[in-house]
């Protein structure tokens, strides 16, 4: 019997960049053993594929249902929790956790009414750093060191695992309670970050620097707050009046022609 992916599934496991169709039906049979149904396939290279409805064995269910998007931000959208996996630290300041407490994490931001994503990285480069700039915590797997990186299905096992022993040891929440504004979702935020990127050309922020560094920078920095719509809209309105001053000035950043 198939099952909706719809909105009131809290939990769903993001793939992205999958390079194996393999991979994407083990993922599809790990997550169906521990009862999670919601699959989001991110830029697969192959997928649907005859490898991969071989390797799910029956879950067969779970990948009829799958999304296919072309980023990320489509298969995170309402999601306002991502909790990315990689073998390795990468320099990204998020709270990382062990696959325990990360459940933890994901199991308290659904009692809190929030959708969570559990991300994974492509087979050979896992999450790129501009992935993960879409997470708000890291889970790593303590593998060994020296042999870090767990086959992908693997890997969504072990949390998928986590998870579930995580629900099993949970009395069933009270229903949320009416929260006052919905968090910013992943498309929302995206919608932001396009807009702060526009007005930082507008007021010629940069000054002819490579933007990249700095634009990741404040892409976590606003990730981490976890901000309600309405705090949004303020700094949507921010940004707006910093681009009239910027053109009233006769500032001619990059894009002032844009409007
Ligand atoms: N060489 C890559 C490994 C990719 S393995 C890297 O170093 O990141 C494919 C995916 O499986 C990873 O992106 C991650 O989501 C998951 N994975 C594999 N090993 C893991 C580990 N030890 N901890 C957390 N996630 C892991």
């Amino acid at each position: 019997m198939p099952m909706p992916a719809d909105a009131t599934v809290p939990f769903r496991f993001v793939l992205v960049r999958t390079a194996h169709p393999g991979n994407i039906g083990s993922t599809a049979r790990a997550m169906r053993t521990m009862g999670f149904t919601r699959l989001e396939l991110v830029a697969p290279a192959r997928f649907p594929d005859p490898q991969a409805t071989a390797m799910a064995a029956g879950a067969d269910a779970v990948l009829a249902l799958a999304g296919v998007h072309a980023d990320m931000v489509a298969g995170l959208a309402g999601c306002s929790m991502a909790i990315g996996l990689s073998a390795r630290r990468r320099g990204v300041a998020l709270p990382e956790w062990s696959p325990r407490e990360g459940a933890q994490q994901a199991l308290a931001a659904a009692a809190r009414g929030e959708q969570v994503a559990l991300v994974f990285g492509n087979e050979r480069t896992g999450l790129e750093n501009s992935e993960l700039a879409h997470c708000h915590g890291m889970v790593r797997i303590p593998s060994v060191d020296d042999f870090s990186s767990l086959n992908l299905a693997q890997a969504v096992q072990v949390m998928a695992y986590e998870m579930r022993l995580a629900m099993l040891a949970t009395v069933p929440p009270a229903p949320p309670a009416p929260v006052g504004e919905p968090l910013a979702d992943a498309v929302k935020m995206e919608q932001f970050f396009t807009h702060l990127e526009q007005t930082l050309d507008d007021i010629d922020f940069h000054k002819g620097r490579p933007p990249a560094v700095v634009v990741l920078r404040l892409r976590k920095l606003f990730q981490r707050s976890q901000m309600d719509e309405r705090e949004l809209r303020i700094l949507h309105g921010i940004l707006a009046d910093a681009q009239r001053m910027a053109r009233l000035a006769g500032v001619t950043g990059k894009r002032a022609d844009a409007g």
